[in-house]
């Protein structure tokens, strides 16, 4: 049988490709060795076919470096594949300046060593005033893992079976846990649990309830779950999961859970994303009880999953404001602010020739929270030809494409990046 892996060409003769010569005088020998060797793993993979080995390796070579900045057109708020919350100018000028030499872990005053990203902590404690202590970690998988490392080794972790969660990429919750040496006790059924069957399943052996908000499913029809408020009857501490980090009630978003409820309804810690609804960077809250807080905080595996200082940074500058792209992202008025964006774009395309046109859509949160809530939208109308093309300029724009056609929905994206998403789209070959 032919196996197309035979197929593959050898390093050296990659190497020989003229094609590549340029490439190592600017990126250096090893850099192009790097590429070719790469192209080849992809093309072992089944990623590449194996006559298309060196051009991956080219394609690799011109490509900028690094990651590069995206106009987020899709209509989902919070996009995982995009980098979830784009920071506030606020943030990233905050990360900027902590990139350098900063006193994260220092008091300037009495020159001695202070508790790190205590900035960052203040900041959060007083957004969230029910929560006794507050901690920050990498993420909110890193969170829930410490969280079963500190409380649950060898013990039980009871949770609803409708709320065993797929966070994206293959990681499940219910695993993550396990990972980390706390058995599951799974309780009720996909659809329905009750009270009752918490009651049945608690005992000696329980660290705690764990409350998973479905953030990215809806379960539907007939169905039952049971709020924080009742599991905190039970006599062992209730951890929630929130997920997408609303510190406090959203009026547009009234089914997405917020940390400071959960707290007053007696959750003895609340577990939240950073980059997600809160639009700050990557990290994991942790809000709760101040003994339990601490002992996660100086549980040995918290050094593991500590932030570094431009994380810290950017959290401050978030939760002290102006509002981050997200929470405005949110906010905004469909029709008395997208519309006339959209139309405005359409016009200035039209103009030069473009068939694009202003039509209604409909924006999501995203991964980020909130499953099922359409946002009204507005959208710039292309061909669909143009969803490739855009996506590989020099700016590259992700738009949608929907019944044939490209929409560059207008609702995440930054007001002031209208011009540049308008001047990629005419830089498109025509
Ligand atoms: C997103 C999410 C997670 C994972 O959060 P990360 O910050 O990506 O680790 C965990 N639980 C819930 C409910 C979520 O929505």
């Amino acid at each position: 049988m032919d196996d197309p892996r035979r197929r593959i060409p050898r390093t050296d003769a990659l190497l020989a490709d003229p094609r590549l010569a340029p490439y190592v005088g600017e990126r250096g020998r090893e850099a192009v060795k790097a590429a070719v060797l790469d192209a080849q793993q992809r093309a072992r993979a089944g990623e590449v076919a194996p006559e298309r080995v060196a051009d991956a390796a080219l394609a690799a070579l011109a490509a900028p470096p690094g990651l590069r900045p995206v106009l987020n057109a899709t209509g989902v708020v919070v996009h995982t594949n995009l980098g979830r919350a784009p920071l506030s100018a606020a943030a990233r000028r905050a990360v900027a300046d902590a990139a350098g030499t900063t006193d994260v872990e220092f008091d300037l005053a009495t020159g001695q060593r202070a508790r790190r990203g205590r900035g960052a902590l203040a900041a959060l404690a007083a957004a969230v005033p029910a929560a006794g202590g507050v901690h920050v970690v990498n993420n909110t998988a890193a969170a829930l893992l410490l969280c079963a490392l500190a409380l649950a080794p060898g013990r039980e972790v009871v949770v609803s079976r409708g709320e065993l969660v797929e966070i994206g990429d293959g990681f499940r919750i219910p695993e993550l846990l396990e990972s980390a040496g706390a058995r599951l006790r799974e309780v009720g059924t996909t659809n329905r649990t009750h009270l009752r069957d918490y009651e049945a399943a608690v005992g000696p052996a329980t660290a705690f309830v764990l409350k998973v908000h479905t953030s990215n499913y809806r379960v539907e029809g007939f169905t039952a779950e049971v709020p924080v408020e009742a599991l905190t009857g039970l006599g062992v501490p209730v951890v929630a999961d929130i997920g997408s980090g609303l510190l406090a009630p959203h009026p547009l978003l009234p089914d997405e859970p917020d940390a400071d409820s959960a707290l007053r309804a007696g959750a003895a810690l609340v577990t939240a994303s950073g980059d997600k609804l809160l639009g700050g960077p990557q990290c994991g809250l942790l809000l709760g009880q101040a003994g339990l807080v601490d002992r996660l905080r100086r549980h040995p595996a918290a050094r593991a999953v500590r932030v570094d200082k431009l994380t810290l940074a950017a959290l401050e500058a978030t939760l002290r404001g102006p509002a981050p792209p997200v929470a405005r992202a949110l906010a905004v008025h469909a029709d008395d602010e997208l519309r006339p964006r959209a139309e405005a774009l359409a016009a200035r395309l039209a103009a030069a020739g473009l068939p694009a046109r202003a039509v209604p859509s409909s924006a999501r949160v995203g991964g980020g929270g909130a499953p099922g809530v359409e946002l009204a939208s507005w959208a710039v109308a292309l061909p669909e030809a143009c969803a490739g093309p855009l996506r590989t300029g020099a700016v590259p724009v992700v738009g949608r494409t929907e019944r044939g056609q490209c929409l560059l929905d207008l609702r995440a994206v930054d007001p002031a990046d209208d011009d540049a998403l308008a001047r990629a789209v005419l830089d498109l070959p025509r």
